[in-house]
């Protein structure tokens, strides 16, 4: 008998986590399962915001995929993926082509620029490891440079375009990070600016405001500024050009001003929203009933809120056990699938060391408090991923 070929595209949270739970679901006659990934590493995208300040080595945020998945069970795959043949039931990979019975769509985000000129060339963003690398060796660089180069005051200074979460959470190391560079480079603190721009009239708009008043006096009190109400309409190499026609001159620009599905997706013709699906109550792509779609590829929609749910790895952790049940259930030939419902358990964000705030259930959190839940969150994250071992290996087990 043939065995149908599962196909996964994409090792982030929504595709290890499905390979993960399809080597747990599958005896190994039921399918072959193939997993697609850029590097032979995932990384954990909640933790990039530190690699980038420089206040968490990279190598903590990356597992080797075969720490993780049975590569007896799991077939891996090193590649990147370049073209979705969606009629084809084919993809195509920079080195060779694959073709699957059913395939799991997990590509992760794109930066949204929203067209803004010169945002893509000349601010960098948040969303790899190799991209996080670069922005932590640029800023040691322009630190570096400060004292042989004229002292120009916009070596020192960084924008953080955008203040949601990832906006937050960075300028949060940066904080954290900045006196220590500062010593490293024989530079007076005063002279460095770190400015977060927000296009809407508070930081994190529609959070909680309480924690948002708690974050914003916290940040401040560590020297970031920030300016709301305030859109990047511009960036250049010289820094940004803001609605108000004020620029800033900045050596240093990270755009955190949000993300869409990953472009492979809209490049195969499948429908879509800021270029992620509408995916039916089973995480099935509309029209297609043998592609999954995961994590931020896939638009949900909260029914009480009547919005969608902001993309996050919470929900595609959630999302890939239901794709891999869904998966077994189809392979087994039923037509039944589970119906995903979401379980949001809260939101965290840290603010540098031993600094968050957070709402759990109707619970608020602040400070340390909060700090350490963002950490237990992390650890069960990796317990879900490799059991006590891979806690204990990549795990943040200091909590206080
Ligand atoms: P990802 O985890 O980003 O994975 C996508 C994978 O696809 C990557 O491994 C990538 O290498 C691979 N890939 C991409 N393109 C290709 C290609 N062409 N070929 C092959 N492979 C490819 N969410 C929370 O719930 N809690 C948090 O605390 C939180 N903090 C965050 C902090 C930061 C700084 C950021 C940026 C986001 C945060 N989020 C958080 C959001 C969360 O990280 C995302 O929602 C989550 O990563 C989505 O998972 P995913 O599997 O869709 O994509
Ligand atoms: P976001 O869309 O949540 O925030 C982007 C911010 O940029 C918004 O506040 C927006 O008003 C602002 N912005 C847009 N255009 C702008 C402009 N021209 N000028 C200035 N500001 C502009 O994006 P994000 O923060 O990258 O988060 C992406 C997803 O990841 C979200 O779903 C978020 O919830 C999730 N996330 C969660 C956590 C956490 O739970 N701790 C941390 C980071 C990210």
């Amino acid at each position: 008998l043939n065995k149908p070929n599962i196909l996964i595209l994409g090792g982030g949270y929504g595709g290890i986590m499905s390979a993960v739970r399809l080597q747990k679901e599958l005896g190994s006659d039921e399918a072959n399962v193939t997993l697609v990934n850029k590097h032979n590493y995932h990384y954990q995208t909640t933790w990039l915001h530190e690699n980038a300040a420089g206040t968490l080595h990279h190598d903590k945020t990356r597992i080797m995929i075969d720490d993780i998945i049975d590569m007896n069970k799991i077939n891996f795959v090193q590649d990147t993926v370049v073209e979705i043949k969606k009629d084809e039931k084919r993809v195509i990979l920079e080195n060779q082509e694959l073709t699957y019975d059913y395939l799991v769509i997990a590509l992760g985000a794109d930066p949204e620029t929203f067209g803004i000129q010169g945002l893509k060339e000349h601010a960098f963003s948040i969303r790899s490891i190799n991209s996080v690398r670069q922005i932590r060796e640029h800023i040691d660089y322009c630190f570096a440079r400060y004292n042989n180069d004229g002292k120009r005051d916009e070596l020192l200074t960084i924008i953080v375009g955008g203040a949601g979460f990832t906006g937050i959470e960075f300028v949060g190391e940066l904080a954290d990070r900045v006196p220590e560079l500062c010593r490293e480079y024989d530079i007076p603190r005063e002279k460095v600016r770190i400015v977060n721009i927000e296009a809407a009239p508070t930081v994190l708009p529609g959070f909680d405001e309480e924690l948002v008043e708690y974050a914003i006096n916290n940040l401040e009190r560590r020297g970031i500024e920030f300016l709301v109400n305030t859109p990047i309409k511009e960036c250049s190499e010289e820094g940004v050009l803001l609605a108000t026609g004020e620029e800033i001159k900045a050596s240093t620009v990270v755009w955190t001003g949000g993300v869409r599905g990953n472009h492979l997706i809209e490049n195969a013709g499948f429908e879509t929203m800021r270029g992620r699906v509408k995916v039916e109550k089973d995480l099935r792509m509309p029209g297609f009933d043998y592609i999954f779609v995961a994590g931020d590829c896939a638009l949900i929609i909260d029914e009480e809120a009547n919005r969608p749910y902001p993309p996050t790895a919470q929900i595609a952790i959630q999302q890939a056990y239901t794709i891999g049940r869904n998966l077994k259930a189809l392979i087994n030939g039923k037509n039944e699938l589970e119906t995903f419902k979401p379980e949001i358990k809260g939101t965290v964000a840290s603010l540098g060391k031993g600094e968050a705030i957070g709402k759990v259930g109707n619970k608020k959190l602040f400070g340390a408090t909060a700090s350490a839940m963002k950490k237990v969150i992390d650890n069960r994250y990796l317990y879900l991923l490799g059991g006590i071992p891979m806690v204990v290996k990549k795990g943040k087990l200091k909590l206080f």
